[in-house]
């Protein structure tokens, strides 16, 4: 892992960033020969984003020793990132992450769970075309992204306090958002909160809406996972065979439940004996939305109300990467179930509306 310093421009104020780069389509440039998408030197940056020089504070760069396709991430790598944090904290006045957009709403989850009581931004972007193609989407979120990285207020408190994705002028609570398109350049969304800021000739905040650290305290860095989660998402036609081997597999802690509209499940007696057998076995199942929108209600349907009935706790509504991320994180922590099932009652930070 090395680290490049840019020394942009010093320095109108003060401010830095450490730009985090752990692969992805943005860090990429096109073979002209072949036009297969490869990795470039990543302390090349200036050569890419000239722009950045004009920017009036410091930036920083650390590059992952083998940048990947996000599609690698891991709870190791995201450790890697909460290190990186942690061991840099003091040094910069915000953190952007280059990250692929595969799993990035996976990361911003699990990142916000894992860096707690931020009060500097931690910001993730990336992009849909390489950094080295003329209409690339990259260099608008990099540079918006770093932006939002150093803003402030006039007495030098942080606008952003959170985990967030910064995307196609947008910035949204990381742990809210799904991506959405494989294509076009708007690739995330948050559908059931509203957006934290918008970039536009300026960049407008939602002040209230942004999550601020408890005051007094410390931001504390975690890094204890536990990847026994599994999803499974429901469909038309899914037997008792798929529904019971996945519920067996060893050591399987929690399931994300992906039911139908406002949490609705089959109501036949196996189905419902197959997931109150894997409650009984202790594992924790947390009923979402397939729906990109919305809210679980267990109370509106009978089959709703059969779940609850059996011990499946509602997700409200949360994204699946959110719940997955929150799952590792509670049960890395030893939490009993008891324990786990009473703070996914309870939005950590942010995650989901609580009703
Ligand atoms: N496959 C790439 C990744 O997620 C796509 C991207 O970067 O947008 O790493």
């Amino acid at each position: 892992m090395s680290f490049v310093s840019y020394g942009y421009n010093m320095l109108d104020n003060n401010a830095s960033v450490l730009l985090i780069y752990t692969g992805g389509t943005i860090g990429m440039v096109e073979d002209p020969e072949t036009g297969m998408l490869r990795t470039y030197d990543f302390d090349h940056l200036k050569e890419y984003v000239p722009e950045l020089s004009r920017l009036k504070f410091h930036i920083d760069s650390v590059h992952f020793s083998e940048p990947i396709d996000s599609s690698d991430m891991s709870p190791e790598k995201w450790k890697k990132i909460v290190w990186l944090i942690e061991d840099n904290y003091s040094q910069y006045d915000g953190f952007v992450i280059l990250h692929g957009t595969d799993t990035m709403a996976y990361s911003a989850s699990a990142l916000s769970f894992m860096l707690e009581n931020l009060d500097k931004p931690v910001i993730l972007t990336g992009s849909q075309l390489p950094i080295g193609k003329i209409r690339t989407d990259g260099k608008e979120n990099l540079i918006t992204a770093l932006e939002i990285a150093v803003d402030k207020d006039p007495e030098g408190n942080a606008f952003v306090t959170e985990v967030c994705i910064f995307f196609q002028n947008f910035l949204m609570r990381g742990n809210r958002t799904t991506k959405i398109n494989a294509a076009n350049f708007k690739a995330f969304n948050s559908f059931n909160f509203p957006i934290l800021a918008e970039a536009g000739t300026h960049i407008r905040y939602r002040h209230d809406l942004i999550h601020h650290p408890l005051p007094n305290s410390k931001p504390k860095f975690h890094y204890a996972l536990d990847s026994n989660i599994a999803i499974i998402k429901l469909f038309p036609g899914i037997s008792a065979s798929v529904l019971k081997a996945m519920i067996e597999i060893p050591h399987l802690k929690g399931i994300v439940l992906e039911t139908y509209g406002s949490g609705n499940a089959p109501g036949k007696k196996w189905f419902l004996d197959i997931i109150e057998e894997a409650v009984n076995k202790g594992i924790v199942v947390v009923n979402v939305s397939q729906c990109a929108s919305g809210s679980v209600n267990m109370q509106r349907y009978e089959s709703g109300i059969a779940l609850k009935h059996i011990g499946v706790l509602s997700g409200y509504d949360i994204t699946t990467e959110a719940a997955v991320a929150k799952l590792m994180f509670l049960f890395g922590h030893g939490l009993d179930r008891r324990e786990v099932k009473t703070s996914m009652k309870v939005a950590l930070v942010g995650e989901a509306t609580i009703e």
